[in-house]
């Protein structure tokens, strides 16, 4: 059976750049919305899992994303160097940032498009809960949306 959890606890906002891209490669940011779908057998309260607390975790996980800026640690076209308190960070196009320690995420991906960042989110879920299917689908606006299942 399937279970579907969206709406206002699930929403993420944060900055990001897609290096080399046209338009996106400029510090910018979006206003995600994320749907969660799990698939599983109904349990002894004849429940695939209980809506509140799932909501809650979800939630949880994705709030560690929310008004940060989200640096893909594995881009090999920037460098981030932890400098004391600060990131340093160069682009290959010979761009340069500082930020904050405590504004940034390092998230290990290669690029943080939809794309990715929902494959991220579902990753963690899937090792959080192993026992369902799990589909993640993530809008960076209403109109340009990812789903991600295994
Ligand atoms: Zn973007």
């Amino acid at each position: 059976m399937k279970l579907k959890i969206s709406g206002d606890k699930l929403t993420l906002a944060s900055a990001h750049m897609l290096i080399k891209h046209d338009k996106c490669a400029r510090l910018h940011g979006h206003n995600y919305e994320i749907e969660v779908e799990i698939e599983g057998d109904l349990d002894e309260n004849n429940m695939v899992i209980d809506f509140g607390p799932f909501k809650t975790s979800v939630s949880s996980i994705i709030k560690e994303l929310d008004h940060m800026v989200l640096l893909p640690e594995n881009n090999s076209d920037l460098n981030i160097e932890l400098d004391q308190k600060q990131y340093k960070v160069s682009t290959c196009d010979g761009k340069f940032y500082r930020f904050p320690k405590e504004d940034v995420v390092l998230v290990p991906l290669e690029a943080t498009t939809v794309e990715l960042l929902s494959k991220y989110l579902h990753d963690k879920l899937k090792g959080k809960y192993p026992q369902f299917n799990i589909t993640v689908t993530m809008s960076e606006t209403p109109t340009s949306i990812v789903s991600y299942t295994e």
